[in-house]
């Protein structure tokens, strides 16, 4: 049970779900500030599209006077030639403004477009990586249940006592509170017993509780035990 514990703990497939879900909660800051750029930047837009427009507008009304020729005063009509010619090299400047914007817009929706699309993915990714799990989990219970089942049915043909002992010294020692001994090695601390131990194992009565004298863990005596 504390295998099957541990391996719960260790699941690599619990990994990639955690590490998935951490990288879509980067992705979606990240959309956020891309999206927030790319909504700075429409503003931008609509502010040089708007700087164009008004000095096309004041064109095509200097324009509409001119041709109208109603302006006889040759100074008020040099001035109108004059205002055209600044209009139509400001309205250039502004266009090429506008046309920087522009590209900067179609650069932050691409932003945007990519990590919403990488986020889709996790997304799909996150859903298959927790149903992988869930079903992962669901055999593991099935199996802790088994074992819970087996320990139990051992559990009630041992003494309270030393069951109370075994527990004990589980609790203190890894989980591991009984080892096997063999050829004289306690399996749980790997400890050789000296021969003199040995001896006195040897001695004791069949159903005396052994314990290693290293680690204090109750040894199992079996025929390879080298006793
Ligand atoms: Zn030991």
């Amino acid at each position: 049970m504390a295998q099957i514990d541990h391996k719960v703990r260790t699941l690599p497939e619990a990994a990639r779900l955690s590490e998935l879900e951490a990288r879509l909660i980067r992705v979606r800051d990240e959309i956020t500030a891309a999206e927030t750029i790319a909504g700075d930047l429409h503003l931008d837009q609509a502010r040089a599209d708007a700087d164009v427009e008004q000095v096309r507008e004041r064109s095509r009304r200097d324009q509409e006077l001119l041709d109208a020729g109603t302006i006889n005063d040759s100074k008020q009509l040099q001035s109108l030639q004059h205002e055209l010619g600044s209009l139509a090299r400001r309205q250039l400047e502004l266009e090429d403004v506008e046309l920087e914007v522009m590209e900067r817009v179609e650069g932050a929706n691409a932003a945007v477009r990519q990590l919403t699309d990488e986020r889709d993915q996790l997304e799909i990714d996150q859903a298959e990586a927790t149903a992988v799990l869930a079903n992962l989990m669901a055999g593991i219970t099935a199996e802790r249940e088994a074992t819970a089942a087996e320990r139990d049915l051992i559990k009630s043909e041992i003494p309270d006592d030393l069951l109370a002992l075994y527990e004990k010294i589980r609790i203190n020692h890894d989980g591991v509170g009984a080892a096997r001994l063999y050829r004289g090695q306690c399996e749980g601390c790997r400890m050789q017993l000296p021969p003199s131990e040995i001896q006195a194992l040897r001695n004791a009565v069949p159903n005396a509780v052994l314990r290693c004298e290293e680690c204090r863990r109750i040894l199992i005596r079996t025929p390879e035990s080298g006793l």
